[in-house]
This record gives C-alpha cells, structure tokens and sequence, in this order.
C-alpha cells in the first residue's frame, strides 16, 4: 500500500513520521503533547490511523506502528527528509520552513520526481536537522 492508496491527509503523515522517530511507544497524552492539541483531537487522529491498521494501541505500550505502518513511515521519512535537504541545500532555505514546506509537498509531488531528486542529490544520508534518511525507493 503507498500513502496514495491509503488516502493519506498531513495530518495523518505527520503523526506517522513521529511514531517511527520514537524508539518505544508513545502514549496518547505524549502525542497531544507533541502536536500541541488536546487530547481528543489527538485520539480521533490515532482512531483513524488504527482503523487503517496503521497503528494499534495497547495499554502500557503505547500507541505503536504496525508492520503496514512502519513500512509506509518509512516512505514518508524519505519523502519528507529528501524534500527538507533540497530546500536546505540547494535553495537556502532554513531548516524550519524547509521542515512546514515538506509537511505540504510530501503528498503532493509525484513519486517517480521524488525518485529521481533523491537520486540527483546522491541519496542523502542525513536531514538538515541531522535525522537519517531511508530510502525505500532504492530496490536492493
Ligand atoms: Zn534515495
Ligand atoms: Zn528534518
């Protein structure tokens, strides 16, 4: 499934991205914390992702990403992050606005261009905020 399949809003993608940043489950409360909304907002955001089977809850845990979601974080870190480093570095923009510009573009453009940008900045292996990039779209 690609994020296009699954309808994916900004929204969606951004807490997404946060739950494969994190290194162990983050509970709903964290999430809110986060995003700065309260925490309704935060579990009818969750509800949606885990009724696509993207993500699933379990006390104690936390909210952590199932197979499905992990695989489609990735794409979306690439996507994000690949995105983020060309604004940085070939236009100068910094690293905030570089960061709200990608939240927009990451759906928007199409992958097959994102592919060959990746390509043409060599892979990039870390975001202007010193994140690392995967690159799902490089087939082994
Ligand atoms: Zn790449
Ligand atoms: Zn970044």
């Amino acid at each position: 499934m690609t994020p296009e399949d699954l309808g994916l809003t900004a929204r969606d993608c951004r807490y997404l991205r946060l739950l494969r940043d994190s290194e162990s489950g983050l509970s709903p409360t964290e999430i809110a914390r986060e995003f700065r909304v309260r925490l309704p907002t935060a579990i009818s955001a969750l509800k949606r992702l885990e009724g696509m089977g993207l993500v699933e809850y379990r006390r104690g845990e936390g909210v952590t990403l199932t197979p499905e979601g992990l695989s489609v974080s990735e794409e979306l870190l690439w996507r994000h992050r690949v995105i983020e480093s060309f604004l940085c570095e070939e236009l100068g923009i910094d690293s905030e606005t570089a960061c709200e510009a990608a939240t927009r573009l990451e759906m928007l453009l199409p992958r097959d261009s994102l592919v060959r940008l990746c390509e043409r900045m060599g892979h990039p292996r870390v975001c202007p905020h010193g994140r690392p990039i995967p690159h799902p779209e490089v087939v082994p």
